[in-house]
Order: C-alpha cells, then sequence, then structure tokens
C-alpha cells in the first residue's frame, strides 16, 4: 500500500508539472503575438507618415534642382528611405509571428523569376563591378506551384547580401532541381567577405549582424534574413548556407516541392 501511495502521488505530481506547463507555454504564445500584433499596429502606423515624408523630400528636390543645399534632401531621403526599410521589414516578421502572412500558390517559372531577379540586381552589382551571372538547369521544372512574389523577395534579399558584402570577383545564381524528390534549389554563391563558422548559427536572428566593423558600416536591417528563413518555412522550404571566412558564401533557397506542385511541360519539338 505505501508503495501504491507513492506511485499514486508521483503520477499526480507528473500531471499538475504537465498542466503547469502547457499553461505558462499557452501564456507565452499569447504574449508573442500580442508582441507580434503591437509591432504590426505600430509599423502600419508609422509607414503612413515615413512614406508621405519621402514624397514631400522628393517633390522638394524636383523642385530646387542643383541647389548647394541638395546635399540636406538627399540625407532626408537616404535616412527616410533606410527607416522605411526597417518598418517594412518588421510589418513582414510580425506578420509572419502573428501566422498572418499570407502566400498565394500560383503556377509560376523558377526560371524566369531567377532572370528578373537578376535583371533587377545587375545594376547594383555593376555599380561596383561585380560579375552577377545565372545558370539554369536543365533538371528544372517550366513551372512549378509557390508565390512567386515571396521567392522573388527571398532571392532579391540573398542576392542584395551578397553583393553588399563581395568586393570583387562574382555572384552566381544557380537554379537546378531533383525531379525525383522534387526539391528545387535557388543557389546564390559570392566572392565575398564569408562568414565564420560560429556566426553561421546566429545570422537567422532577428536583428542580427555579424559583430565586425566593416559589416555594419555596410548599412542594413540585421532582418533580411530572419524574414527569408521564415519565408521560406511557409513555403515548404528552407534556407541552407555554407560559407568560408575570406573566401564567400552560398546561400541556398531549398523548397520541398509536392509532385503535383512540379510541373514539366513537355518540350515542342517543333512541328513536324
Ligand atoms: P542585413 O544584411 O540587413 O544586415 P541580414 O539578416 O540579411 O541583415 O544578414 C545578417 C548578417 O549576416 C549581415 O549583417 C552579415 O553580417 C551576414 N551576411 C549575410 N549574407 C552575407 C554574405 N553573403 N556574406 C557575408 N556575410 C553575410
Amino acid at each position: 500500500p505505501f508503495a501504491i501511495g507513492t506511485i499514486t502521488r508521483d503520477v499526480r505530481k507528473q500531471k499538475e508539472d504537465a498542466r503547469r506547463l502547457l499553461e505558462a507555454r499557452k501564456k507565452a504564445d499569447a504574449a508573442n503575438r500580442s508582441k507580434s500584433e503591437f509591432l504590426a499596429n505600430m509599423s502600419h502606423e508609422i509607414r503612413t507618415p515615413m512614406t508621405a515624408i519621402l514624397g514631400f523630400a522628393d517633390l522638394l528636390q524636383d523642385s530646387v534642382g542643383h541647389d548647394e543645399n541638395q546635399y540636406l534632401i538627399e540625407t532626408i531621403q537616404e535616412n527616410g528611405r533606410h527607416l522605411l526599410q526597417i518598418i517594412n521589414d518588421i510589418l513582414d516578421l510580425s506578420k509572419i509571428e502573428s501566422g498572418k502572412l499570407q502566400v498565394s500558390l500560383l503556377a509560376c517559372s523558377p526560371s524566369e523569376l531567377v532572370a528578373e531577379v537578376a535583371k533587377l540586381m545587375r545594376i547594383r552589382a555593376q555599380q561596383k563591378s561585380l560579375d552577377l551571372t545565372t545558370e539554369i538547369d536543365s533538371s528544372v521544372p517550366t513551372q512549378i506551384r509557390s508565390d512567386a512574389l515571396r521567392i522573388k523577395q527571398i532571392l532579391i534579399n540573398l542576392v542584395s547580401n551578397a553583393i553588399k558584402f563581395t568586393d570583387q570577383g562574382q555572384v552566381q545564381i544557380r537554379l537546378f532541381g531533383d525531379p525525383k524528390s522534387h526539391q528545387l534549389t535557388f543557389e546564390v554563391r559570392d566572392s565575398g567577405i564569408g562568414i565564420s563558422a560560429s556566426s553561421l548559427t546566429e545570422l537567422f536572428q532577428p536583428f542580427h549582424q555579424v559583430d565586425g566593423s566593416d559589416t555594419r558600416s555596410i548599412g542594413g536591417t540585421g532582418l533580411g534574413l530572419a524574414i527569408s528563413r521564415r519565408l521560406a518555412k511557409r513555403l515548404q522550404g528552407r534556407i541552407e548556407v555554407s560559407s568560408e571566412l575570406g573566401a564567400g558564401s552560398r546561400f541556398s533557397l531549398v523548397l520541398d516541392l509536392a509532385p503535383e506542385d512540379w510541373i514539366q511541360h513537355p518540350v515542342r519539338t517543333g512541328p513536324k
């Protein structure tokens, strides 16, 4: 009877512990949700006047022409754009965290997505005299069913980082797939400053920037990779990274597609 009593007490204690843990988890989830909602509301409220400030700064610039005070307007524009970028990033992050981010899955061409991103980013690469190249493997499906806008957002993030952290050499976007597993990979490779093994694990934390005077002076919000990783997850994918300090980095967006979302149109051989 003594032993049975002890067991009963143990079971009761375990149940009580489990109940408390569940309660604590629920409270933490609720607190997290209100934090995300607060951030989303706040960013939304700041965005409207910020957009107006930028709009009027643009108008002012047009009207003063090449005045000696132009740098003042440019400083307003530069800082305004940076602030707007931070606000948009926070808004995105909080939307994802509070489960409010919608993804719309539609048919899109992955190779066209790569071409569009390369076209968009080429000017920035040229400004730093970097080669921006693309390589599309023949294993890539003609279409996939996914969210084209979100894939582009992730790729733009990865490519703009690659350009930001590379001073010479090249940035390459490679697209390849595995028709058996329906895994599609968008790889962004650079010959830039690289990342140390100890920093790799922290890259995806919000606001994290690798310490070191040059990375911080380059600017940015430290939110790009945190958002990209969460977006990738929403698209049934992930971001993989490998890097070597001083040699360059490779970031990949890997999508695990369902067989029906991997659409391979037959190759046209022309009229017979
Ligand atoms: P941001 O670029 O706005 O600072 P991210 O979240 O996109 O924020 O990146 C976080 C940090 O990871 C960067 O500040 C930088 O230190 C490091 N990083 C990201 N991409 C690269 C890259 N291609 N090469 C070297 N470091 C990188």
